[in-house]
């Protein structure tokens, strides 16, 4: 009888939003879920307390490499194995391009490039050991197409794209996976600050006429991180209601 080992799932930025409900997504399906947050403790723990034989909340600023591989030590420790990585964590910035500075530059970067540097240097060797590995990196329809007023965001979402794919073209010969999730507007605390009036404006650009939810974004991940993903590596699979149709 074959048995079934249970994932061991990593997803950074998993206190609020999008990381949120993919990290639900995962402790509901049963797997070993490593619920990364940063400052946000509560709703990270409260969902942890929610699955006490198969979680664990860790805090770790994703941009720092020691606390990054403090985290990875403690997940490994307790469940094994990281077999699926969920880079989620990640921060925007809306100003003009001539008011941006390069401290603005660096919090981007360090945050949405390095830390998923950071997270899979942690756990890619393991996953080289083991021969099998799920990456899922969330970039954004702003890392395809640009937003104005939000460049050094767009060009940090198109360095996950391009980070992921050369990364799938190396791991590929070690049987592990890298894809990019890109989604639309999504009702998050992140587009707290637009205002109505622009909300309508992507709603009407978008052909499906409405934001996305989280649990939508949630949904690819999952499938991207299954099996029936298997022969699917390099691509980014955009989830925005029909936003970038290319
Ligand atoms: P959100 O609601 O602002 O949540 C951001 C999450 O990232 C929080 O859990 C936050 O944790 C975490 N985080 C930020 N900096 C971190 C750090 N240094 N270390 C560890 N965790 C950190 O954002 P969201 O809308 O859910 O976005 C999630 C991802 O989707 C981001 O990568 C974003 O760029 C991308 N995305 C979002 C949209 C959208 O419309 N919402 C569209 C396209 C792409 P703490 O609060 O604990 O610090």
């Amino acid at each position: 009888m074959k048995v079934e080992m249970k994932r061991v799932v990593l997803v950074t930025g998993a206190s609020r939003g999008i990381g949120h409900a993919i990290a639900k997504r995962f402790c509901e399906a049963g797997d070993n879920v490593v619920i990364n947050y940063n400052k946000t403790e509560k709703p990270a723990v409260e969902l942890a307390q929610k699955f006490p034989n198969s979680s664990l909340a860790i805090r770790a600023d994703v941009s720092k490499f020691d606390q990054v591989e403090t985290m990875v030590d403690l997940a490994q420790r307790n469940f094994g194995p990281i077999n699926i990585v969920v880079n989620n964590a990640g921060v925007a910035l809306w100003q003009l391009f001539t008011e941006a500075d390069e401290t603005e530059f660096d919090r981007l970067f360090s945050v949405n490039v390095k830390g998923v540097f950071n997270v899979c240097k942690a756990t890619v060797p393991q996953m080289i050991k083991c021969k099998t590995g799920k990456i899922v990196n969330i970039s954004s329809v702003w890392g395809l197409v640009g937003a104005s007023c939000e460049v050094l965001y767009s060009a940090s979402k198109a360095a996950v794209i391009g980070f992921s794919k050369a990364l799938a073209k190396e791991l590929g010969p070690s049987n592990i996976t890298v894809n990019c999730v890109a989604p639309g507007i999504i009702d998050t605390d992140m587009n707290g600050k637009i205002t109505k009036e622009t909300v309508e404006k992507l709603k009407q650009n978008t052909p499906l006429a409405r934001l996305g939810k989280t649990d939508e974004i949630a949904d690819a991940v999952f499938f991207l991180a299954s099996d029936s993903a298997n022969y699917i590596t390099g691509q980014v699979l955009g989830v925005d209601g029909g936003f970038v149709i290319t």
